[in-house]
């Protein structure tokens, strides 16, 4: 049976892609394609470019007051359409509805925040800088953007970026990932129902193809990825190389180091979730514990009988706390993943190979997986698996707890659970990842802080939403200003002048 073909979104409408390529779009619970989605070409995304760029000149004069009413009633128009978008996330990525509606919520978010946009685009004065000199700042949008996001998080990766972009008067191109391209395309047309003008936001879903035609065009002038570590390095360094500014965010490997005198149910309870939600495939998840001194026995014992209670099915079924994996591939490699650990002689404590999920023969499942006694040169320690396998390292001192985690090329998020607020406050202050938890498994910063890790986590300088997001999208002008009296006009001097 022939399958529904999404189209692109340029300049306010369903665009037909000239691309001949097109991708299966999957339902991971049912292992089956359920719609398809053109890759757009270089020709489709040139187009797209071509429109952000007339559209721009108008968007940036218009008000950020105007502005902030559109994004304003954007933002009521995701609410009235949250349970829907959750839908179409939980549908293509497999997550359940309770996680994507979560997620979507951390999406609207971000736009509350870019309402703020006639406060958070004020530039700063200062009078009498010199003699009769004052001086002012101001904030500018840069032009036409881009975005480019990974299969993970539907609707809200997405909106880190554009609703921020698009306050600060920025038009803007998304290129969603072509695995679950629906919910931008919906949001797409919910953003124009707002009264947002074409041309200001569009959506070309596509592959490598779309992806180099917007990092080497020269009306582009800033990329934001989200995405790999491999792909977020070829992103940094072939943007900066066409002169854009970038902000890459890659991937991870995030520790939770648990001290002795951690409260141990609480500790279990948050790291269930933190390594299990979305089966594990969140840039956030927690994939690692160092389990400190005498807790890892009683530690492993917990999170052993949790993670064998937990409910595996399809996303959308009450009751279900896991879904599926994104695809029949990723599912592959997670078990290769698995069977890596047990041949390099970690101890397999839950396994999740080879779950059957009644009705669901061909879903893309992958049960919670547990391994204790991992050392730090196994694979499975040095690789991100970006599925539902937890891994034990077991070491003596919060030292050495410490040394593991700033070793480590990845540096998203990491958390720590103790009862001591020395052994916290020391983690805090030495730790060298850019997202820390203390006693919160994770710590996505709200969308009036800045989300962003280090070291191989992020490829740039920004940070992605609150005020690190408005600085990456607008450009700062100093304007020195002196308004002389007849008597004050002298003549030229060659000097450095002075102020003051
Ligand atoms: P990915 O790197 O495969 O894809 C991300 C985007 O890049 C997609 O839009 C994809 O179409 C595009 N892409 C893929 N290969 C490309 C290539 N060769 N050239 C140009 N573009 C290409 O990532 P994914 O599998 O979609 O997402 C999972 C990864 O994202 C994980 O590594 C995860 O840690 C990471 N992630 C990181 C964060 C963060 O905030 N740091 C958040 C979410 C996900």
């Amino acid at each position: 049976m022939t399958k529904p073909i999404l189209q692109l979104w340029i300049n306010g409408q369903r665009t037909a892609s000239r691309s001949k390529r097109f991708a299966d779009v999957s339902n991971p619970a049912k292992g089956e394609t359920i719609r398809q989605v053109p890759l757009a070409s270089r020709e489709d995304v040139e187009a797209a470019i071509a429109m952000a760029k007339a559209a721009f000149p108008a968007w940036r004069d218009t008000t950020p007051l105007r502005r902030s009413r559109i994004l304003n009633k954007f933002r009521e128009l995701l609410e009235t359409h949250r349970a829907e978008l959750a839908q179409l996330a939980s549908e293509e990525h497999g997550k359940t509805l309770e996680d994507a509606t979560g997620s979507v919520q951390r999406g609207i978010e971000v736009v509350e925040f870019a309402i703020g946009a006639p406060h958070l685009l004020k530039g700063e004065h200062a009078e009498n800088v010199g003699r009769g000199v004052d001086c002012h700042s101001m904030l500018q949008p840069i032009g036409v953007c881009a975005g480019i996001t990974p299969f993970n998080f539907p609707a809200m990766v997405p909106m880190w970026m554009f609703p921020i972009a698009i306050a600060c008067g920025n038009t803007f191109i998304l290129k969603p990932s072509e695995k679950v391209p629906s919910c931008s395309l919906r949001m797409a047309e919910l953003f124009k129902e707002a009264g947002l003008p074409d041309g200001v936001f569009n959506v070309v879903p596509g592959d490598k193809e779309a992806v180099d035609t917007l990092l080497m065009h020269p009306d582009v002038r800033s990329i934001s990825f989200v995405g790999s570590t491999p792909i977020a390095k070829y992103i940094y360094e072939t943007a900066a190389h066409h002169g854009k500014r970038v902000q890459a965010l890659g991937g991870a490997k995030n520790h939770a180091v648990v001290l002795p005198d951690a409260e141990l149910d609480f500790t279990a309870d948050a790291i269930m979730g933190a390594a299990y939600g979305s089966a594990g495939e969140r840039c956030m998840a927690i994939s690692t514990v160092v389990a400190v001194g005498d807790v890892a026995d009683k530690l492993v014992t917990k999170l052993k009988s949790r993670a064998e209670k937990l409910v595996v099915g399809p996303g959308n079924k009450k009751g279900v706390d896991m879904g599926p994996v994104i695809s029949a591939q990723h599912r592959d490699k997670i078990v290769g993943y698995i069977d890596s650990g047990v041949q390099q002689g970690a101890k397999l404590v839950t396994d999740g190979r080879g779950i059957k999920v009644p009705g669901h023969d061909k879903g893309f499942f992958v049960g919670p997986t547990l391994f204790d006694n991992v050392s730090t040169e196994m694979t499975i320690y040095r690789e991100e698996i970006f599925g539902p396998v937890l891994i034990v390292l077991r070491v003596a001192s919060l030292d050495e707890a410490i040394n593991i985690v700033n070793a480590n090329q990845y540096a998203n998020g990491t958390a720590i659970f103790t009862a001591s607020g020395a052994a916290a406050r020391r983690f805090q202050n030495e730790i060298e990842v850019g997202m820390v938890g203390i006693n919160v498994p994770i710590p996505v910063p709200m969308a009036f802080f800045s989300f962003g890790g280090w070291k191989s986590s992020l490829f740039g300088d920004l940070h992605m939403h609150g005020m690190e997001g408005v600085y990456f999208y607008t450009r700062t002008k100093a304007v020195t200003t002196r308004w002389p009296e007849v008597e004050e006009r002298s003549g030229s001097t060659l000097t450095m002048p002075t102020l003051g």
